[in-house]
């Protein structure tokens, strides 16, 4: 990568650490770049854009690749518009600013990628899932949420927490006994899960 993308980048991930705007992980972000790249993907809808620092890295890594993605605050898809802009993706980088609970797609895709409110992951999953061509894709990002999903639930003291891991659970069941889908969990990252299509 150029030199002045290489610092660009940087800039990005350090404005998120600074503005506490979670990203995608190093290791998490390799991994579905690779995943991309190798099953040769050309168009994601990405729910949760926060400042646009995935589809960004994705756009990067593959120049054919088209991203939809989808963001619900104001701020962050401000900032990500402005990222998009600065990277010069306007025209491979699309950006919603809605609920994507709201949000009507009538396009296919061949990657789902969820990275939105944890404890929705399942209605993002029940909504999109149309949008995606028989064969292809759903990534989901922390499906292990900080190794707590691993725990036993009354480990685990503050209540909101609790819950948002029992809802992070009942997402893993629902995708290991849904017969429309096949899925892998992998341990990379905070985790994440690749469901395919049949
Ligand atoms: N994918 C981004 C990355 O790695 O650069 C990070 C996304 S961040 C983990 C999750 C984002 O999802 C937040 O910015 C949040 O505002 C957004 N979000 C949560 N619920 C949403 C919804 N229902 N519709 C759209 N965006 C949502």
């Amino acid at each position: 990568m150029v030199e002045s993308i290489t610092k660009d980048i940087r800039e990005l991930k350090k404005y998120a650490l600074d503005n506490k705007v979670p990203i995608m992980l190093d290791e998490s972000m390799d991994f579905m770049i690779d995943f991309i790249t190798r099953n040769n993907l050309n168009k994601v809808l990405e729910i949760g854009s926060g400042i646009g620092y995935s589809s960004i890295m994705m756009a990067l890594a593959n120049p054919n690749l088209k991203i939809v993605t989808i963001e619900k605050d104001e701020a962050r898809y401000l900032e990500a518009i402005k990222n998009i802009k600065k990277f010069d993706l306007e025209n491979r980088i699309t950006l919603i600013y809605k609920d994507a609970l709201e949000t009507k797609i009538e396009d296919k895709f061949d990657l789902l990628f969820i990275d939105a409110a944890k404890a929705k992951n399942k209605d993002f999953f029940n909504r999109f899932e149309k949008n995606i061509t028989e064969g292809k894709y759903i990534i989901t990002d922390n499906i292990s949420f900080h190794g707590y999903v691993d725990k036993d639930d009354n480990e685990i003291e503050s209540k909101d927490l609790r819950n948002l891991v029992i809802k992070i659970k009942d997402y893993i069941n629902f995708l290991e006994e849904h017969d429309q889908y096949t899925t892998r969990f992998y341990k990379i990252g905070d985790g994440l899960s690749i469901s395919q299509k049949k």
